[in-house]
């Protein structure tokens, strides 16, 4: 995949910083998308740089439209085409569904579902002029067997799952593959937050007893942006340790 270019979105911590890592390691020069974490995105960009490869950082709130187009912009200005868009950034506002308020549903589903349309909009011009393109959605578990106290987020990444077979079947004939990875529990910032119930009884259910490794997501994922991935359309591959087994 040498000189192809990504931009993964939210790559300055977590999931999206390991597939930024190893996407550059199959030789992609890689946008590491950032929120607010300025100096942890440069660490990563950092990292790329010490191992050979091509990175640069860029600033974007992913629900911002203005924002992402410019972040599009300055990636064909900087590198001249995009190849592979992940959308990786997400949030959670966990609350049970009775309780659930106006702006944790609006959050959520601004940050984990319009973020994947903003940007897959903003990058399919540049896929279709190359007649080339690979797009990853990070989905959830928590999309395709429901949580407790995930109503908003559960919504926004099953959203996210039918978007992405739907959006599969507009662009295929462009040479544009796009598919869908729905982790487990892995271990990141982003499950600091559950409570020790909830994580007691999720390590009894998954049959290997552990909760995932960043590393255990980002290969698959940087297969599925690869141009070996040419045949697998609207697939959603689960990677939970066993968890569900759909
Ligand atoms: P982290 O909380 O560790 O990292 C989230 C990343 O998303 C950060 O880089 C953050 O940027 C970025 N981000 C959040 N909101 C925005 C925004 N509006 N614009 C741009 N960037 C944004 O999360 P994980 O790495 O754990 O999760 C990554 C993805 O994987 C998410 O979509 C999540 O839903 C999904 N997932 C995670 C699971 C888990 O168990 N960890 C399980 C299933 C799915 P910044 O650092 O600047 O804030």
């Amino acid at each position: 995949m040498k000189d192809h270019v990504a931009i993964v979105t939210g790559a300055s911590r977590g999931i999206g910083r390991a597939i930024a890592l190893e996407l550059a390691s199959w030789g992609v020069k890689v946008v590491v998308n950032y929120q607010s974490s300025a100096a942890k995105a440069e660490t990563v960009v950092g990292e790329i740089q010490a191992a050979g490869g091509t990175a640069m950082a860029i600033q974007a709130d992913v629900t911002d439209q203005q924002a992402v187009e410019t972040m599009v912009t300055q990636t064909l200005t900087e590198w001249g085409a995009i190849h592979i868009l992940i959308n990786n950034a997400g949030i959670t506002r966990d609350n049970l569904f009775q309780r659930l308020k106006d702006e944790e549903w609006d959050d959520v589903i601004k940050a984990d579902l319009t973020s994947a349309f903003l940007c897959t909009q903003a990058v399919l011009p540049a896929m279709r002029a190359n007649s080339y393109g690979r797009i990853v959605s990070i989905a959830s578990l928590a999309g395709l067997a429901g949580n407790v106290g995930q109503t908003n987020y559960a919504a926004a990444k099953m959203g996210l799952v039918g978007f992405s077979k739907a959006v599969a079947r507009e662009v295929t004939a462009d040479g544009i593959v796009v598919n869908v990875v729905a982790p487990g529990y892995i271990d990141t910032d982003f499950i600091d937050h559950i409570p020790q119930w909830l994580r007691t009884w999720a390590l009894d259910v998954i049959p290997l007893k552990r909760f995932g490794k960043v590393e255990e997501v980002a290969p698959a994922v940087a297969f599925l942006a690869s141009p070996a991935a040419s045949y697998i359309i609207g697939h959603v591959l689960t990677i939970d340790g066993g968890w569900v087994m759909p």
